[in-house]
């Protein structure tokens, strides 16, 4: 099987380096961007796989290039930001990013989330091939037709707002998903009460769903930004 053709946008050229560096050791096919134009040029023309994108641009804010890329695709774009940008990662996730990477970062992790998001790209051609109707993730399944969701063969008993929270996370599986998008969708709103009453009912959700509430297997917390469902194999 190829390795996926990642896109690398970044202008400072050290730590674009370090990327290419690491992907070409990993085997994956690369291409490079040191800008938000060229970085839209070369997605539009080679349609990546994955999108690596530094947020601090020197002609535009990568939220822009994310907002114009989601226009016509839904590729994978890892976002990359300096901890300073901590809002504009938020904003950046809201846009459409899937995942982020905080700078200074190991080759380490920018691997394991490459890893994430090639497992989540195998799930989204499965599942569209199956149009699921059942989805299930190690030993979590969710019947979304007859509205159940069983662990371990036993069925959950959920209050309605945990089915939808846990509905939203199992669609969006191995993308980080921001308290607000999360909200807005189970709410329509996002003010601070929600976020708040968000928190509450994550921990009732976990609690169903995960065996060690110290380290849980299914939903992952990004403190101040929100959660991802992880793949569990
Ligand atoms: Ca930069």
């Amino acid at each position: 099987m190829n390795k996926p053709l990642v896109l690398v946008v970044e202008d400072d050229s050290s730590v674009r380096n370090l990327i290419t560096t690491t992907l070409k050791a990993h085997d994956y096919r690369y291409l490079t961007a040191p800008s938000g134009a060229s970085a839209i040029l070369e997605a539009s023309s080679h349609n990546p796989e994955i999108v690596l994108l530094d947020l601090g641009l020197p002609d535009m804010d990568g939220v822009e290039v994310i907002q114009k890329v989601r226009t016509w695709s839904n590729m994978p774009i890892i976002v990359i930001s300096a901890r300073s940008e901590d809002t504009d990662k938020i904003d950046a996730l809201d846009a459409g990013a899937d995942d982020y990477l905080t700078k200074p970062f190991s080759v380490e992790e920018l691997l394991a989330r490459l890893r994430v998001i090639q497992r989540r790209l195998i799930m989204m051609k499965s599942e569209s091939l199956a149009e699921a109707s059942v989805f299930t993730n190690g030993k979590l399944k969710i019947d979304y037709a007859a509205g159940c969701a069983y662990l371990d063969q036993e069925e959950l008993h959920l209050t309605p707002i945990e089915y939808k929270l846990l509905c939203l996370l199992s669609a969006n599986t191995g993308k980080v998903l921001t308290h607000s998008f999360i909200t807005q969708k189970i709410w329509g709103s996002s003010w601070e009460n929600d976020i708040a009453s968000l928190r509450v009912f994550m921990a009732g959700l976990r609690k169903k769903i995960e065996k060690e509430a110290g380290s849980p297997q299914y939903i992952q917390t990004h403190i101040g930004v929100g959660y991802r469902m992880l793949k569990v194999e």
